[in-house]
């Protein structure tokens, strides 16, 4: 009963990158229900995660004590492990015994083997003080940049074109102004699933007459609202998008006066896709020229468009070519830098963009600066007071490999679940049981943590107080709602704590000191400071004065690069890394639900939404099921190359013949399994959006 909170604390949604805000109505210390706040990214809108995925951190399961490996206890995952029942494998410690424990097996790798034969995963779930305190730790302590988070996983593609292309790595305008738009592309992503609230304001800005193109391999529900919508051959987005630029460079929609003053490169890229036609490329991305022609006109003669994309664009082996197209795309046609225009990668996780701004990255240091520029490094060493390592990290991926080939030999994970989450997960798995050390900080014994040597009990996302960055660059405050349970401890305590023992004189108090000090390496956080988060709630950056609103829409002058100047990228259609054959003749491609978030670790431990989701499900075309001779809900087994599941199936009309869609959040029919480790060379992301698979029913 709502009415009968004695307490009401405002806070931000932890699951997507909308970054919602929210109230907790909260009665006896527990949380009693949730509702949305006039915040500048939902305007009291929530999806059903933000408004009923509250109550996980009450779950049975939840850590409230420090856990140590029993003795003999295989590293490997149990299908008996009960994480409500831990004592199978783990014992309960106090937090000095775990502390020292899970320091001392780091320290002492670091001393017989080097700095390189650690790594630290931080989460996109992390505050921003929690990330730059563990990047922090990793560089400092650790002594090497080791050090990444699932924006590997996610936008890691994007942000690499982006940085080429036009020297910034966050969105170039809000979602909300797709609301002065005339025309709204969104490709490779699913708002109404992934962004739900962001999603509404694609409908709004429909409504009020803006056209929405949709291009993507499966249907969704905000096809309702399109003007147009294409479905393109899984993995022909490059050929797709080329043919665009065809089309805009031969009919000659481009914005000259825009090209000339505000980029280089246009003569190449225009001599580069001059025979790349529709019809040259429509064999490869399955869409009628003419089609192509006619969106191609739409988007480039519209007085205003913006280009919004998702996993559907990054998570592929050209996901930073899929990225360059669009870049290339906004800027022929000079729609970027005004009200209504921009490029706006939809980012996943409620802090991936902050996570990503305060270094949770193995080759920059925060706010996007190189670590093998000696200059920049230069600032932080005085910083911190201590030298930095000059060579670049390894990846998600390629920590996983490395653990394989007997380099890396201890980690601290932070929040991340590669157990779950890695692609091909049984050589994921197999490299977390070969780790000599293993410390993982969670909510729960997820996954990764059967691995642990050590799992520290973390804070819930309403305990805790500190800064999370959104999709929109807005900077919001968190307020802790309701107590840690037990033995938890904030996760910037745990962090320092580890840190202490590392030899580092860490004495934070609180995370609003963390801030402060982020401020000193940060140009980002300019005039943005915590006692303004707790008067005003949100602050977007670049922010040009104390008292100013930051700016909803940047790069109206010049670009962040060198030169002042956008560049454009040309690219050319390569097939996905594992193209179907006969063996393997269907689609495999992984995404979220609406009610589930990544791995499920908090959402399936939220009533609401695991009522309304209980079971994994692979859905598929009308055709494809009667191919199959299987009726809606009986089981299908899925094959690839890595990996086998078997899982109830579920009629969309919105599948292609030909594909498998499987979400990634079921432990039980874990579809990273099936994945292909394959990596886009440049962002080092995997490509989960396309495997060669097979389907037999049952
Ligand atoms: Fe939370 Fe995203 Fe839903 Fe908003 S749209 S309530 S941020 S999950």
């Amino acid at each position: 009963d709502s009415r009968a909170a004695d307490r009401r604390v405002d806070s931000v949604c932890p699951y997507c990158g909308v970054g919602c805000q929210l109230t907790y109505q909260v009665k006896d210390d527990a949380i009693l229900a949730v509702e949305g706040r006039d915040g500048p990214s939902n305007r009291n809108r929530l999806c059903v995660k933000g408004r009923f995925g509250f109550d996980y951190p009450r779950h049975a399961a939840r850590l409230t004590m420090p856990l140590i490996r029993k003795p003999g206890v295989a590293k490997a995952l149990d299908p008996d492990f009960d994480p409500a029942n831990p004592s199978s494998h783990f014992r309960e410690a106090s937090w000095d015994e775990a502390l020292e424990l899970a320091a001392k097996g780091l320290v002492d790798l670091k001393t017989t083997h080097g700095p390189a034969a650690l790594a630290g995963f931080g989460s996109a779930k992390c505050t921003n003080e929690e990330a730059w305190l563990f990047q922090k730790l990793v560089r400092t302590g650790f002594g090497s940049n080791h050090v990444d988070h699932c924006t590997r996983l996610c936008h890691a593609s994007s942000v690499a074109a982006l940085m080429e292309c036009i020297g910034s790595g966050a969105v170039t305008a809000s979602f909300l102004q797709a609301l002065e738009a005339d025309v709204v592309v969104l490709i490779g992503c699913n708002p109404a699933v992934n962004h739900p609230v962001a999603a509404t304001f694609f409908k709004q800005a429909a409504k009020q007459g803006t056209r929405i193109v949709i291009l993507d391999p499966r249907g969704q529900a905000l096809d309702a609202y399109a003007h147009r919508s294409l479905r393109f051959t899984p993995g022909g987005d490059v050929a797709l998008l080329n043919a665009m630029l065809n089309v805009i460079v031969t009919e000659d929609l481009v914005d000259h006066d825009y090209v000339d003053a505000h980029t280089e490169g246009f003569a190449a890229l225009a001599e580069h896709v001059r025979e790349l036609t529709p019809e040259v490329m429509a064999p490869s991305c399955g869409v009628d020229p003419q089609a192509i022609r006619e969106v191609a006109r739409l988007y480039a003669t519209a007085e205003r468009a913006m280009i919004f994309w998702g996993m559907g664009i990054s998570q592929h082996v050209h996901g930073t070519d899929n990225a360059r197209c669009l870049i290339s795309l906004a800027l022929a046609c000079g729609h970027t830098g005004r009200p209504g225009t921009g490029l706006h990668p939809l980012r996943g996780q409620n802090n991936v963009q902050g996570a990503s701004d305060a270094g949770l990255i193995p080759m920059v240091l925060p706010d996007y600066q190189p670590v093998g520029d000696a200059q920049l490094r230069a600032a932080f060493e005085e910083l911190w007071n201590t030298p930095l390592d000059e060579t670049p990290g390894l990846t998600v991926v390629e920590i996983m490999d490395a653990i394989r080939d007997g380099v890396i030999r201890g980690m601290y994970i932070l929040g991340e679940n590669p157990a779950m989450s890695d692609p091909d997960l049984e050589h994921a798995r197999a490299a977390l049981g070969q780790l000599e050390h293993l410390v993982v900080q969670d909510l729960f014994v997820t996954e990764t943590a059967q691995f642990a040597d050590v799992v520290l009990p973390a804070s819930a996302w309403p305990e805790k107080d500190g800064t999370v960055t959104n999709t929109n660059r807005q900077v919001q405050l968190g307020r802790q709602a309701v107590p840690l349970p037990g033995q938890a401890r904030p996760d910037w305590w745990i962090i320092q704590e580890i840190a202490r023992r590392f030899g580092l004189g860490w004495d934070y108090a609180h995370p609003r000191e963390v801030f402060a000090e982020m401020k000193h390496g940060m140009v980002s956080l300019d005039h943005i400071t915590w006692e303004r988060l707790e008067r005003e709630g949100s602050v977007t950056y670049p922010c040009p004065a104390d008292d100013a609103p930051g700016w909803d829409v940047v790069f109206g002058d010049a670009f962040p690069t060198a030169s002042g100047k956008a560049r454009f990228s040309p690219t050319v259609p390569l097939p996905p890394d594992e193209p179907i054959d006969g063996d393997y003749p269907t689609v495999l491609t992984t995404g979220r639900q609406l009610e589930h978030w990544h791995t499920g670790a908090m959402t399936r431990r939220a009533r609401v939404l695991d009522d309304l989701e209980p079971e994994a499900v692979a859905s598929l075309a009308p055709g494809e099921l009667r191919r199959l001779k299987l009726v809606p809900g009986e089981p299908v087994t899925i094959v690839t190359r890595r990996g086998r599941i078997t899982l109830r199936t579920r009629v969309d009309p919105g599948m292609t013949e030909g594909m498998v869609f499987v979400p990634f959040c079921y432990a039980e029919a874990a579809a990273n399994l099936l994945t292909n480790p394959a990596l886009d060379p440049y962002g080092k992301i995997p490509e989960f959006k396309y495997a060669a698979c097979r389907l037999s029913p049952g």
